[in-house]
């Protein structure tokens, strides 16, 4: 089964004009690998925020750019380095990218990640690396033309070690990145459960008029609290379920196998459970527990799927 077969049966990315001249580009349905883009045109160029995993979705997503502008991206801002905002790149040759420091370091240190055993299906396309070209820490601010753009990171580790929000103050649209998944199962196992809940205070004192997650349907006014109070639920369930396993003896897989989801089944992806686990046990200091690394809690996760690889549409 191709990529563009998959594509189809779950529809094409949705541009929506969120605030004047600043879209968001949502692909259905948000699941592994499904991630959001968006971009803000200015009078002689575009800032994107991210781009996509696979090269048939970054081909896609910039003629969704085109669609509504003929000017070029000049800057693209990746809000971590996960290769679902990431991938796309080097297929904006005119842009200059930037990331947090942490970002760039880890795309470094990785290149291009080799999925081939835990999504076999995915067909990523003719993919070339290409790392950030500036870097950052704490804040800086984009001027496109009217529009202000100022990205800042957490200043603690949250998704990953390199979060970086950005913010349109006069247009009132915050883009969190993966510090949101809107309908999808929050995931820590690169980053941390405690600072992820710490995140959604940060984004909620923003108080922006509409939020575009990295996963999942833009949202805006009176769901905002809503979708931050049902990411802080599951991510406060997560510790709460860890305390239960290490107080048990159990492993987080052990824990995570004999949970029940309940309230939290309707929710995407959700063997993650057993890699947040990990990380919820790593951050308990009641736990004796030694980090086993990535392909471990990857596994882990396998497991908890009763050995069926995770569902991977993209
Ligand atoms: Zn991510």
């Amino acid at each position: 089964m191709s990529t563009n077969h998959l594509h189809e049966n779950l529809g094409p990315g949705l541009l929506e004009e969120v605030a004047p001249n600043v879209f968001s580009y949502v692909q259905p349905d948000g699941t592994w690998f499904i991630n959001n883009t968006g971009f803000i045109i200015g009078n002689s160029g575009v800032v994107s925020i991210d781009t996509t995993s696979t090269e048939f979705r970054n081909r896609a997503y910039i003629d969704a750019i085109a669609s509504v502008t003929s000017q070029p991206v000049k800057l693209l801002v990746n809000t971590h380095h996960h290769a679902d905002h990431t991938h796309g790149n080097y297929l904006f040759p005119e842009a200059t990218i930037i990331s947090h420091a942490s970002c760039r370091d880890v795309m470094l240190a990785t290149g291009i990640p080799d999925y081939r055993a835990a999504f076999p299906t995915v067909d990523w396309g003719d993919l070339k690396f290409r790392a950030p070209d500036i870097t950052f820490e704490g804040s800086t601010t984009i001027h496109l033309d009217d529009v202000t753009i100022d990205l800042f990171d957490l200043g603690f580790v949250a998704h990953t070690e390199g979060d970086v929000l950005a913010w349109l103050p006069d247009r009132g649209v915050l883009f969190t990145g993966d510090l949101i998944f809107h309908g999808g199962t929050p995931f820590a196992l690169f980053g941390s459960v405690q600072g992820t809940l710490d995140a959604l205070d940060v984004i909620e004192r923003q108080e922006a008029e509409v939020i575009v997650p990295g996963h999942g349907p833009a949202f805006a006014g009176s769901q905002i609290k809503d979708v931050l109070d049902s990411q802080r639920s599951y991510l406060r369930f997560v510790q709460q379920t860890a305390e239960l396993g290490i107080a048990a003896g159990r492993t987080p897989v052990e824990q995570a196998s004999q949970t029940d989801l309940s309230e939290f089944q309707h929710l995407t992806d959700s063997e993650r459970l057993a890699g947040n686990l990990h990380v919820a046990y790593r951050e308990n200091p009641k736990a004796d527990y030694q980090w086993v690394g990535f392909e471990s809690a990857i596994t882990d996760m396998i497991v908890f799927n009763g050995g069926q690889l995770p569902h991977c549409l993209a």
